[in-house]
């Protein structure tokens, strides 16, 4: 067996049955493991219309062909279930160790159905796998909670696991990982949370079979050489951090500022990665078999904690109008202790604030640190709020379009398909719009990072303001991160390698023959079968829209003023492009060429 282990786990949480199934290689192949093998088994196994926190919907964690392999940076795994946040398909990527050892104990993929009546964690170790009860655990901080299992399983263990906004049910809840790292987006921390499943422990001692060693070291040093040889993954990153993008896209007048209202944030540089590395760091951090090292580890006070990412500075910073990184910093701190995504808690506060701006929500309803822009002192103690629900925490902890829908402005919540969008302000990057528009997962920079050509110039620079290609590139990159998610690598290689070095690193473990055209062919499939999660979920393709202030409203001021998303004029060739009809559904035709079996679906 080569790259995957032909088998896994499915646990019921109710009846307690743990059972070891094999694994179909057709299909793994096909779907090249992670991302999208875990959304073929949803679309197989669950009705995309079950209520995401039901017995009826499912938790996976899967593995990609090369996680747990000698691949640069592969140790990457993903959550896939429905999303209580969006409604739509789910699936989160992190990385630090775990997925690497759940690989190591033999299995590819774990597959969690129904509910337990009491809390309860996983326990496996190799071949032996146990359901345990977790009643000790509930109610802890996820850094309590990894400790007292690394207690009584050994300090190999790996550690996945939520905390109280996952118990508590917030639709941004985050699962994690390692204490700090997190599958973040999209609620899955939610979805486990309504299973009583506070965590799974795993330790591992077994190889992944490799089909060919030697070409693998080859593949290995070119691929290698490459990722250090990059401006962005051999300097930038390892020097910075991925706040090294503070600076850059502020200077273009793109860096969104209070929840949108702006592009622009005179006091960027206080919270960016230079001011973060000068003040605070202590040193850099890497996931498996990564030679990167993009984490953070900073001290704060005299207190070591993981330092945040370019997205969390800029949603707890800029976006609630912040400069004062000591607090940003104990925000990210906080949110990886209670288990929330860091942009979808940052981007909430944000949001609450201009309600609060226009007095729609109250003063007296604040019960603590008003929660206005500018305020340091209230994100971390709403951060909080939100996650036991405190008080107006019980209104932050279901995200920023449904807290903006209470108050009468939904259009207020900047998210797509209610989730919230990243640190870009897409007006003046419209390849970048496209892409958060047609994301299958919602508001979302990972699924096609346009930045990187439209930004960075990489592979190619392209004129950020012009619509000609975008609508290509914004394809090309969201089918290509579906296989790099698919492959359990991380998505920050492709800054140096293209799809034939990932198909290189692939055929080498698994034998297979792909070429980078298979490659990108496989994220085409990844894509659409999301896509029909989310049709039968009965997410219409007209929510593959923006906030109308992104489509209405030209940026204020800076070097992209004026600017809006030219969605409407995108979206055509957009889904010509895909092979879709002009309301942006699959065609029989088109998923018949992925190998999609139509009959039973009736979409088009
Ligand atoms: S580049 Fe950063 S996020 Fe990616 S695997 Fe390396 S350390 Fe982890």
């Amino acid at each position: 067996m080569y790259g995957y282990n032909g088998r896994y786990l499915r646990i019921n949480l109710k009846t307690k049955e743990i059972k070891v199934e094999a694994l179909d290689l057709d299909v793994a192949n096909k779907f090249i493991g992670g991302r999208g093998l875990g959304t073929k088994f949803m679309m197989d196994e669950v009705d995309p219309k079950v209520d995401a926190l039901s017995p009826e919907n499912k938790l996976m964690i899967v593995t990609g062909a090369l996680t747990g392999t000698p691949t640069p940076t592969g140790g990457r795994y993903m959550v896939v279930t429905k999303s209580p946040l969006t409604g739509t398909i789910a699936s989160s990527n992190s990385g630090g160790f775990f997925g690497a050892e759940l690989k190591s104990a033999g299995y590819d993929m774990v597959i969690f159905e129904d509910q337990s009546e009491e809390p309860v964690y996983l326990n496996i170790v190799d071949d032996q796998v146990e359901l345990k009860s977790a009643e000790h655990l509930w109610g802890k901080l996820v850094g309590e909670a990894t400790d007292l299992l690394q207690a009584e399983h050994g300090a190999k263990a790996k550690v996945l696991a939520i905390g109280p906004g996952g118990e508590n049910l917030s639709l941004i809840a985050a699962v994690m990982n390692d204490k700090d790292r997190a599958a973040g987006r999209s609620g899955v921390g939610a979805v486990m949370g309504s299973k009583n499943l506070k965590a799974v422990v795993v330790k591992g001692s077994n190889k992944v079979g490799i089909k060919d060693e030697e070409a693998l070291k080859a593949v290995f040093k070119e691929s290698m050489q490459k990722i250090r040889e990059n401006g962005v993954t051999g300097q930038g990153l390892p020097t910075y951090g991925t706040a090294v993008l503070v600076n850059i896209i502020n200077e273009n007048g793109v860096y969104p500022y209070k929840n949108f209202q702006a592009a622009v944030d005179e006091n960027a540089d206080d919270i960016s990665g230079e001011s973060l590395k000068d003040k605070y760091l202590v040193k850099n951090t890497a996931c498996y078999r990564c030679p990167i090292a993009c984490g953070r580890w900073c001290s704060v006070d005299g207190v070591e904690m993981a330092g945040p990412e370019y997205e969390t500075l800029w949603a707890f910073g800029s976006d609630c109008g912040i400069s004062d990184l000591k607090e940003v910093i104990k925000a990210n701190h906080w949110c990886n202790e209670l288990g929330l995504d860091t942009i979808s808690t940052g981007t909430t506060l944000a949001a609450a604030m201009e309600l609060r701006q226009l007095d729609l929500v109250k003063a007296e309803e604040i019960e603590g640190e008003p929660l206005e822009f500018g305020n340091p002192k209230s994100i971390v103690e709403w951060t909080k709020k939100l996650a036991y629900r405190d008080g107006f925490g019980d209104k932050l902890a279901v995200g920023s379009y449904r807290l903006a829908e209470m108050y009468g402005r939904p259009d207020l919540s900047m998210s797509v398909k209610k989730q919230e969008l990243p640190a870009y302000d897409p007006r003046g990057i419209q390849g970048q719009g496209l892409q958060y528009a047609t994301s299958n997962r919602g508001g979302c920079h990972v699924r096609g990072y346009l930045i990187s050509p439209e930004i960075l110039g990489l592979p190619e620079k392209l004129d950020r303001f012009s619509l000609e290609g975008k609508a290509f590139w914004a394809k090309i990159f969201q089918d290509l991160t579906a296989s790099i998610d698919s492959l359990g690598l991380c998505l920050f290689t492709s800054f140096a390698l293209g799809a034939e070095d990932y198909a290189k690193l692939l055929n080498a473990v698994a034998g297979t023959e792909h070429t980078a055209e298979s490659i990108l062919e496989a994220g085409d499939r990844v894509w659409n079968i999301e896509k029909l999660f989310n049709l039968e979920a009965g997410i219409s393709p007209n929510e593959d829209t923006l906030p109308k202030r992104l489509l209405e409203e030209g940026i204020p001021e800076g070097p992209s003023k004026g600017w809006v998303t030219k969605l409407d004029e995108l979206l055509p060739e957009y889904y010509a492009l895909r092979g879709w009809t002009a309301e942006g559904i699959p065609t029989d035709e088109k998923l018949e060429a992925l190998g999609l079996k139509t009959a039973a679906l009736g979409l088009s």
